[in-house]
């Protein structure tokens, strides 16, 4: 079976990207818990109004600001450019998110990524699990290959110092949230502001990934691949336009993911602000790269939900 390689990922002779075993990963598993822990305690025990709009504020920013924008389409794809020092910030706050550091978020989708553009993708990265089987897999466990491939990310952000140090200490970086608002608030405030926001930011993300590789609307599909991405309609206010993910399947590169006619896409939003201030340039859109082959357009209205496998039988 010939391996496809991607931008970060190199397959050798060696390589076999089917046979692996999921694995629990302990740290991760007791993060959530402790997170959903303290998330259920600042609801039950210490409820407020104040704490409500810490937990909504600190959310949109850490997911719009941070996840969207600053890990996914600037620091992952590349999708436009800015200033170092508001890439440094964008992707910090994408840390604060409470998934991972620069670096294994990287890891994470590009490995991902490359799973779901070979002929035949293992179940754990396309999702092909009921909702608890893969809500176990996904968040409390990893897929560990035999015979993984390399995995390279490039020099200038590998090597980078305060890259580095977001990655090394990315759990700890929510003191830096936890810190104020303690003083501000007490530890009420840092059970909302931290522990519930990172609890939902987690599953929510999990949500999306898990519905977004099941079924749903598309614009577009990419003929040959075993995984497909779907579109969530109704849920870009609350995904920042994360949600349009059989767009994002088709044109992996652009800054834009709602790219039809009301499609509500926040993020992007923000990053034409960034651009109208004069800090971001080189904002791509659909058509500023090659398309991949085997996209294929399906009409408005014709929905097509077929599962891993049989593109053959449906296109
Ligand atoms: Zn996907
Ligand atoms: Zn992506």
């Amino acid at each position: 079976m010939r391996l496809h390689a991607t931008d970060r990922v190199y397959p050798d002779n060696a390589t076999n990207a089917v046979t692996g075993a999921i694995r629990w990963n302990a740290a991760k598993s007791l993060w959530l818990f402790l997170m959903i822990g303290g998330g259920f305690a600042a609801i039950t025990l210490t409820p407020s109004w104040g704490g409500f709009l810490v937990f909504l504020g600190t959310t949109a920013v850490t997911i719009c600001a941070g996840h969207s924008v600053g890990m996914h389409r600037l620091l992952i794809h590349k999708a436009f450019q800015t200033p170092k020092w508001l890439e440094y910030t964008l992707v910090w706050l994408g840390t604060l998110v409470g998934m991972a550091g620069p670096f294994g978020m990287i890891k994470a989708h590009d490995m991902r990524d490359w799973h779901q553009r070979q002929t035949v993708c293992p179940p754990h990265p396309s999702h092909d699990a009921g909702f608890w089987r893969d809500a176990w897999w996904q968040l409390h466990c990893q897929f560990v290959l035999d015979h993984p491939p390399r995995f390279q990310i490039e020099p200038e952000i590998a090597n980078d110092r305060i890259y580095q140090w977001m990655e090394r200490n990315w759990m700890a970086q929510q003191l830096f949230v936890a810190v104020p608002l303690f003083m501000l608030g007490g530890l009420g405030l840092v059970l909302w502001g931290v522990c519930l926001r990172v609890a939902v930011s987690l599953i929510g993300h999990w949500m999306v990934g898990h519905f977004a590789h099941k079924s749903g609307q598309q614009g577009w599909y990419v003929k040959g691949l075993p995984v497909q991405g779907y579109n969530l309609p109704g849920l870009g206010l609350i995904t920042f336009g994360e949600n349009w993910h059989s767009n994002h399947h088709a044109f992996p590169h652009s800054a834009r993911l709602g790219i039809e006619a009301g499609q509500t896409d926040p993020g992007y939003w923000f990053i034409k602000i960034l651009e109208t201030l004069g800090l971001a340039h080189s904002v791509l859109g659909p058509h500023d790269q090659p398309e991949r082959d085997g996209l294929t357009r399906i009409e408005p209205g014709r929905n097509r939900s077929c599962m891993a496998g049989l593109n053959g039988a449906c296109n």
